[in-house]
């Protein structure tokens, strides 16, 4: 892999196949979470880059051959990357590492997933029938329904599984066809730097791929709004995510958003009822709020547990999570990394204090950690926190915080429990604990969730669709949904027998 963190000149801007600096010369240096120390500079892209960029994908689209390439080949060309992504792992996962602060370990997790995405969108254009035909009652008509790719994307991505979210969007978008546009984070954008080089060493050709490093207010809001671009496809905040919504709208382009959550994480007492049990539920319960110190959509923010399991199920939850090894990713042993800015652990300061000013209890954290050979002072590390006697109406219940932030509410019927972990208005994802398979369907058909575990927290299938109810989006990724957001159904009927009408009679 080639070295993305030196490439020369800030020239991290790909259009047309080239790479460019920014317009502006202006640039942004990179950030390792784990000592505040750059480890790379990029451009800082603005609007006319974002347009540089757009022109190039709509003469790909219009003018190339990308759109007409046999699926076969174009399922081929996936496949080549997912090979190139499986040679680099080592270098991808150490970049992820240092970009978004998460273990080197996560980061090679989420390269292994970056090539499983790239392959599942592969396999799944090349089993497709090419239409479907359609009876049109008459041996005379030929009527066909056929899935176009939709045009030029604005792929906008965070930066919390950067690589990973851009696969979701990347490898769907390439499978139908399509020419793109994509905006990593401005936080971390180097293992997407990297991707565009891997599509081009698969052999993709010029346009087709195109990137632009920078802001959201300024690039990110002109790919959304943007008239040459069909589709803008959003994976961050709320807040973002609905001004990019409102930035599409005069230009009715096609808008998927995949937005945060609030995810309940519901354990009933009988699934606590053997030791094996308490301690599986409880390890899932950590995994679910700390791992990638929390930062994670679909984190078990909200521990929604029966009451009468609830001291001791919060003690050793606490017990467990105040021996979480913190430290820079890269370091050998340690289990979580640091927060991914300054700025989000300032966040996460103030959810906490605001939570204590309400009445929670703190059971563990709620602090910084004391820095440590593994743990510079000046990285940004917080530590897993656990606040009990929390309720519904609290800001840090009801607003997802992104960070290692546990709270515990307790329910003591099903009717109760089902209540509290709708009461929400996100829908990302839940979880439902029990050794009842009855209460395990019920509860889980009631659950306002994009994605609902049973008895598990956190796996995902690139066969099945990813996204949210409510507030945490529109659209879905990953599954059949997920290569549909990026085609548009086309009619074609055709008359083998052509007459006249004559309805009008003149
Ligand atoms: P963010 O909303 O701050 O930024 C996301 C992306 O949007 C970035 O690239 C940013 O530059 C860009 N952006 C910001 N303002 C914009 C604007 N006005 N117009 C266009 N683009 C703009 O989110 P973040 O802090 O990077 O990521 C964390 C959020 O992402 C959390 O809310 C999390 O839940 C969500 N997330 C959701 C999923 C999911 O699958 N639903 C997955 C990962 C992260």
């Amino acid at each position: 892999m080639a070295d993305t963190t030196a490439r020369q000149a800030q020239a991290t801007i790909h259009a047309g196949g080239e790479w460019l600096a920014g317009i502006s010369g202006a640039t942004r240096e990179i950030l390792d979470p784990a000592d505040a120390r750059p480890f790379a500079v990029v451009a800082e892209g603005d609007e006319k880059d974002a347009e540089r960029a757009v022109a190039a994908a709509r003469q790909a689209f219009d003018h190339g051959p990308w759109p007409h390439t046999p699926v076969a080949e174009r399922a081929a060309l996936l496949r080549r990357a997912a090979d190139l992504l499986v040679r680099d792992r080592e270098e991808l996962g150490l970049l992820e590492s240092r970009d978004a602060g998460k273990t080197v370990e996560e980061g090679r997790i989420d390269i292994d997933c970056v090539a499983d995405a790239f392959r599942y969108f592969a396999d799944l254009v090349a089993a497709e029938a090419p239409g479907r035909v359609v009876d049109a009652g008459s041996p005379d008509i030929h009527s066909v329904v056929v899935h176009e790719p939709v045009g030029v994307c604005a792929l906008i991505t965070p930066w919390n599984y950067p690589l990973l979210q851009a696969s979701w969007k990347i490898a769907p978008a390439l499978a139908a066809g399509n020419t793109f546009v994509i905006k990593p984070s401005e936080i971390t954008p180097m293992t997407t730097v990297a991707l565009i080089e891997l599509l081009a060493e698969a052999g993709l050709p010029a346009g087709v791929a195109n990137l632009v490093t920078g802001p959201g207010h300024t690039v990110g809001a002109r790919l959304a709004e943007h008239p040459d671009v069909d589709l803008v496809s959003f994976t961050g905040g709320l807040a973002s995510g609905t001004k990019v919504a409102q930035a599409a709208a005069p230009t009715v382009k096609k808008v998927a958003l995949e937005l945060g959550g609030k995810n309940p994480n519901v354990v009933f007492a009988d699934a606590c009822a053997t030791e094996e049990g308490f301690d599986t539920a409880v390890d899932q319960a950590l995994n679910a709020a700390f791992i990638h110190s929390g930062q994670v959509c679909s984190a078990g923010a909200r521990l929604i547990v029966e009451e009468s399991i609830r001291d001791r199920f919060v003690a050793e939850l606490a017990r467990r999570a105040r021996k979480i090894r913190l430290g820079r990713g890269t370091a050998d042993g340690v289990e979580c990394g640091p927060l991914v800015s300054e700025q989000q652990r300032a966040k996460v300061e103030a959810y906490v204090a605001s939570a204590l000013a309400e009445g929670a209890v703190l059971r563990c954290g709620g602090k910084r950690p004391e820095p440590g050979e593994d743990r510079p002072e000046s990285g940004y590390f917080y530590e897993p926190t656990v606040l009990d006697a929390c309720h519904r109406e609290m800001k840090v219940v009801r607003e997802e915080v992104f960070g290692p932030l546990l709270t515990v509410e307790t329910f003591r019927t099903e009717e109760e429990a089902v209540l509290l972990a709708n009461d929400t208005e996100y829908g990302l994802a839940g979880a439902v604990w029990t050794t009842d398979p009855g209460k395990a369907r019920r509860v889980a058909g009631r659950l306002r969730h994009g994605t609902v575990w049973i008895n598990d927290f956190h796996p995902y299938l690139p066969q099945a669709e990813w996204g949210g109810f409510g507030r945490s989006g529109t659209g879905r990724e990953l599954g059949p949904a997920g290569l549909a957001e990026y085609r548009e159904a086309k009619h074609v009927y055709q008359n083998l027998a052509p007459k006249p009408v004559r309805w009008f009679a003149g």
